[in-house]
């Protein structure tokens, strides 16, 4: 299987080398040539498979230049009961009625995100080795993409992470999760700004192509491919949970930002898992909302960008949403291009016309949750269920709620645990002792390991030259 770019100007790719990349060359995403389609006898075979077995049936129809038995050794290292915490890896509990939870949150550091970040970093270790190739991490973070990251690169051969967050803005919990860390290729800076600073600094040292090229600088943000790919998976696990035949249909509602985990749940939709709707929730920074409810995208400027209790669903801008676009467009690259460039410009763009396509033929639907929904959730599923949900989650059950039609089965993701985001909980509910996995004990009693700098960009280069060696010019 060949990737090419949402732009149309980037010659087909293997997997191995779009997994290393961010934006594709002509500013575009990477996306393999077509889905491959799954048959309803194939679903039979695949719904009584392990969760490891699972990803290898789905991430060999993609993966198609790694050897099979590579790929399976890198998989079953990474979904162990060791790192997920049970053999189900990603379990599904039913809340009530025809609402189920999907708990995608069991991983070292307590969101959804170790559940592709802990693949990449294996299939990276293992790419670069064979390329002989080594690699800089450098991103910035507002708390659980960072942490994610660390957790996955933690100790591998030929990577080293610089991972930049703002100083004193991260809660006392991800501060302890990212600093606590011993790890020789694990560099945590704090930066005195805000996160729009780190990311401005991980801006600068990106573009500037000598340093980039010098010190093979990288990055693993949310629209890298092998963050979707190994997404797809637990739609197909979730689906099998709760279904007993392939006849039935489930909706997913899912709390989100960047359009990254749905985007993934769309594209099982298109290898022909029977979902029936994709549920967008968001919470109060809803361009997403708009978009899905009336057909225009209007992203916003960061400075426009609400702060919520639902932090990790902050952004102004959905990354992945040009791989949606792309095929509503009928794999229009030239409008594509047309289009994303706007958006690149600041402004937005209207697809009303296609609201039948996007409701209909791929299923979509969205709602919106605030700060007030999300406390209310939090407190009537503790007091209704005992049942604790972080705030993220909070949002994607509200809108699931409000959406629901009779008869409809939704999966709602659980895309953070409640102890990440105590604050919040005991805003809804009062204190409380909020339940943690057994290695996160004592997490805030660690030593920290971090270094604070000025915001310049500079400085942070400085801390890359005293680790890596630069290649030469
Ligand atoms: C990243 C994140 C989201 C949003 O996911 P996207 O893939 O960006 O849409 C939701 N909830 C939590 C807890 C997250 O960390």
């Amino acid at each position: 299987m060949k990737y090419i770019s949402t732009r149309g100007q980037t010659k087909p790719m293997d997997f191995s080398d779009v997994l290393l990349m961010g934006l594709a060359p002509d500013g575009g995403l990477m996306l393999p040539e077509h889905y491959p389609h799954i048959d309803r006898t194939v679903l039979d075979e695949w719904r009584t498979l392990s969760y490891p077995k699972l990803a290898m049936a789905i991430m060999q129809r993609f993966a198609t230049d790694i050897p099979a038995a590579d790929l399976q050794d890198i998989i079953e290292r990474t979904y162990t009961t060791e790192v997920f915490g049970n053999a189900e890896i990603t379990p599904v509990r039913k809340l009530e009625n025809d609402i189920h939870i999907l708990g995608l949150s069991n991983g070292p550091t307590l969101a959804f995100k170790d559940v592709a970040m802990q693949f990449l970093g294996n299939a990276f270790e293992y790419v670069l080795k064979k390329k002989e190739a080594r690699i800089t991490i450098i991103g910035a973070t507002s708390g659980d993409t960072g942490s994610a990251a660390e957790y996955a690169l933690r100790g591998k051969d030929n990577i080293e992470v610089f991972m930049l967050s703002p100083h004193g803005k991260m809660s006392e919990f991800q501060r302890a999760q990212m600093y606590s860390l011993t790890d020789d290729n694990i560099h945590n800076i704090a930066i005195d700004g805000m996160f729009d600073d780190c990311q401005d600094i991980v801006k600068a040292l990106q573009q500037d192509a000598e340093f980039k090229a010098a010190y093979n600088l990288g990055t693993v943000n949310s629209i890298n491919w092998g963050r979707i790919l190994a997404q797809i998976v637990y739609y197909f696990k979730a689906y099998f949970a709760v279904t007993s035949s392939n006849d039935e249909q489930v909706s997913f509602s899912i709390p989100s930002g960047n359009f990254g985990n749905i985007c993934a749940g769309h594209i099982a939709r298109e290898m022909g898992l029977p979902i029936g709707r994709l549920i967008v929730a968001t919470n109060e920074n809803d361009v997403l909302n708009d978009f899905f409810n009336k057909g225009a995208y209007q992203p916003r400027p960061t400075d426009q960008t609400h702060i919520t209790s639902s932090p990790s669903m902050d952004i102004s801008k959905a990354s992945n949403f040009e791989r949606f676009v792309y095929l509503l467009l009928d794999k229009d690259s030239a409008r594509v291009h047309e289009l994303f460039e706007g958006v690149k410009s600041g402004q937005g763009f209207d697809l009303s016309d296609l609201m039948e396509a996007v409701n209909s033929r791929y299923g979509f639907a969205a709602g919106k949750s605030t700060h007030t929904d999300r406390l209310q959730t939090i407190k009537a599923l503790y007091e209704q269920h005992g049942e604790l949900v972080d705030p993220h989650t909070a949002d994607g059950i509200k809108v699931a709620k409000e959406l629901q039609q009779d008869g409809e089965i939704i999966i709602c993701a659980e895309t953070a645990l409640p102890v990440k985001f105590a604050e919040t909980i005991i805003e809804a509910i009062g204190p409380m002792d909020i339940a943690r996995p057994a290695h996160t004990e004592g997490l805030e009693d660690l030593p920290q390991h971090v270094v604070i700098l000025d915001n310049k960009a500079e400085l942070v280069a400085e801390q890359i030259r005293q680790y890596v060696k630069a290649n030469p010019a």
